[in-house]
């Protein structure tokens, strides 16, 4: 029933607002919480990266006057709460949740490692990655494509608020076009803006394919893992 096996799901921190100017949007977190309950009882093992921009950028805050590297950190700690409120909100609809760091915090999660997550993973745990790469002037793209490559996942499925890649911005773009498919050269070559240039070059060394979609809309995270053709995929 499930097309995956495994999979690093990549959500951004924007969309955990919501409605909302900041911060976490609580209707939002349990809409993501229920769908990801739904692939998990699937069978299907689920990685999971949340971003933090609902919270803090380190490249906006830089711009503000911050200094980049604690702008980033602070960025960091962002993914790292907005990883315990999808945790907390996982497992109160008993789904059992390892979040791990990418920077030593315990208690507040274990520091990861690619063993740790498999073992997580492999007990029917969902395995949140937070922290991002732990290093700053990344972003939580890169650090999902590291994590997705690490775990050795099937596919990195980016939740968006956009149903796909276009030709152009849609928004701005009346005439733009979505694509079905498409490889990760093209994407360079046309300049698209699906993930940040070293995430992207990360997957395509590693053969790790994306699949853009809409995840604000409830049901289609259960479409994507089922085979159905929505959103857009990236590849080799
Ligand atoms: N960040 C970082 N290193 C990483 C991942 C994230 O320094 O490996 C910081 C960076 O400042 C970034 C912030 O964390 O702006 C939040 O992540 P991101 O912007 O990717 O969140 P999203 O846009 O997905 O909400």
């Amino acid at each position: 029933m499930a097309r995956y096996k495994r999979v690093l799901l990549k959500l951004s921190g924007e969309s955990l607002m919501g409605q909302k100017q900041y911060g976490i949007d609580e209707a939002r977190l349990a809409e993501y919480a229920a769908q990801i309950k739904e692939i998990h009882q699937m069978g299907v093992q689920v990685g999971i990266v949340i971003g933090g921009g609902n919270i803090f950028r380190g490249l906006s805050g830089s711009q503000k006057g911050f200094d980049r590297v604690k702008g980033d950190q602070m960025g960091m700690l962002a993914t790292v709460i907005n990883s315990l409120a999808l945790s907390s909100a996982l497992e109160s609809v008993q789904v059992k949740t390892k979040v791990l760091t990418a920077i030593r915090m315990e208690p507040i999660g274990e520091f990861y490692t690619k063993w740790k997550a498999i073992e997580a993973l492999e007990n029917q745990e969902v395995a949140i990655f937070s922290a991002g790469t732990g290093n700053p002037f990344f972003t939580t793209d890169t650090g999902a494509s590291l994590r997705g490559i690490e775990i050795e996942a099937d596919i990195m499925l980016k939740g968006t608020r956009v149903d796909g890649i276009y030709t152009a911005d849609p928004e701005k773009d009346p005439t733009a076009t979505k694509f079905t498919e498409i490889t990760y050269d093209e994407v360079f070559s046309r300049g698209l803006k699906v993930m940040d240039l070293t995430a992207t070059a990360m997957c395509k060394e590693n053969n790790l394919p994306i699949l853009v979609f809409d995840m604000d809309t409830v049901g289609n995270l259960k479409k994507v893992i089922q085979g159905e053709n929505i959103g857009t995929t990236v590849h080799n």
